[in-house]
């Protein structure tokens, strides 16, 4: 019944995708928040999780996750696993999906309710997201839930040609959510997709700006 209700949100905010619509009314969001905030999963709002991280509204991952256009057989890169409700819903749409995240008791926890959801077909990586997994790469589709001034050099390198990157890039005027695609090898900005609020990325290869290529 409540992931019915989500699934309509997101639909009333632009996202049509029948398959990303049924993965959202088959993955129940109170696993994938603190007990203690379970009477608030059914609302389109993030929700604390520890360490000062949110868990994002459903209404902005689900936006994210239309702009990777996944097929059944992607092999997807997450960064910023969280509790795990973003990989729930990628493990649904692709076939692979590896997700690193820096805290290892949030990865625990998101290991946990993966399991707990049914979900295989994900491996939880605990370490720091912007150096990448090269030893699973090429992928399909990487996205970041973290935001920085620009795309770590790592997550370039290993997205496969013609595959798509979705990143909140740091802005004077906030966050934007941004869609980029590989193209003979070089990363291209396709397009903004909305601006929101987002905690951030911290690893070694965040870039301290965006690279000249990226600001036009
Ligand atoms: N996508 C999840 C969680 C978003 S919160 C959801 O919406 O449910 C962002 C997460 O990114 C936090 O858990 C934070 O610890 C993680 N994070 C920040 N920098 C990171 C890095 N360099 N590598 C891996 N995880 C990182």
């Amino acid at each position: 019944m409540k992931p019915d209700l989500l699934a309509e949100i997101v639909r009333q905010a632009g996202v049509s995708d029948p398959r990303l619509l049924a993965a959202i009314r088959a993955t129940p969001r109170d696993l994938f928040v603190p007990p203690r905030y379970a009477e608030r999963a059914p609302f389109d709002e993030p929700i604390p999780i520890g360490h000062g991280q949110p868990t994002s509204q459903p209404s902005l991952i689900a936006q994210m996750i239309d702009a990777l256009r996944l097929t059944e057989e992607a092999t997807v890169l997450e960064i910023g696993t969280g509790y795990g409700y973003q990989t729930a819903l990628l493990a649904r749409l692709a076939r692979r999906v590896y997700s690193v995240e820096r805290h290892p008791d949030l990865a625990a926890h998101a290991r946990a309710n993966l399991a707990a959801a049914g979900l295989t077909g994900v491996e939880v990586v605990v370490g720091d997201g912007t150096a990448g997994l090269p030893r699973y790469a090429p992928f399909d589709a990487v996205v970041v839930s973290a935001a920085a001034p620009g795309v770590p050099a790592p997550l370039a390198e290993q997205l496969a040609e013609d595959g798509r990157l979705v990143m909140p890039i740091q802005t004077e005027t906030g966050d934007m959510v941004t869609q980029f695609t590989r193209r003979h090898g070089h990363l291209l900005r396709e397009r903004v997709l909305l601006p929101a609020y987002f905690v951030p990325l911290i690893g070694r290869y965040t870039p301290e700006s965006p690279p000249r290529d990226l600001n036009g």
